[in-house]
């Protein structure tokens, strides 16, 4: 994780939300973004639990930004857990 990303979490205040985004956040490789509605999912999904969409963006720094996204600010299901 980066100085930069670790002050975003610092920041924010604690919360289960928050744990898995850091969770999710130290290890980005594990997960990928849904391209249509932008929720975090296991790397070995298919599809997306929440919108059915297939088409994902696994890049690392992707993840990770949206980790951070969702664990401080919107109200947003972060549904990898439930998947891996
Ligand atoms: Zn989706």
């Amino acid at each position: 994780m980066s100085k930069e990303t670790q002050k975003v979490f610092n920041k924010a205040v604690s919360s289960e939300r928050l744990q898995k985004a850091q969770e999710i956040a130290s290890n980005p490789s594990a997960y990928k973004v849904c391209e249509c509605c932008d929720s975090i999912v296991g790397a070995n999904s298919v599809t997306c639990a929440n919108c059915h969409g297939y088409r994902f963006d696994d890049s690392q720094t992707r993840v990770v930004d949206q980790a951070i996204f969702l664990g401080t600010r919107k109200k947003t299901s972060v549904v990898a857990t439930d998947l891996v």
